[in-house]
């Protein structure tokens, strides 16, 4: 079986392997905030979100904004 004991204290980056570092860091990338388009107006909004720009949620105006 795999040791999978974690490093509590420090170790020369030349003990830890490739692999290990590699493992290690797959957990550390970005991640892509969610977003999709407000089917009434476009506008790129978060999803289950009322839109900030017309006030839809799916595809019914919830919060009615003042139109000039
Ligand atoms: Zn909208």
């Amino acid at each position: 079986m795999m040791k999978l004991d974690i490093q509590m204290f420090a170790v020369p980056f030349r003990k830890v392997s490739k692999t290990r570092k590699r493992m290690r860091r797959s957990h550390n990338a970005m991640e892509v905030p969610g977003l999709t388009k407000c089917p009434n107006c476009g506008e790129i909004i978060k999803p289950h979100r009322v839109c900030k720009k017309c006030g839809s949620y799916k595809g019914k105006t919830v919060v009615s904004k003042k139109e000039n």
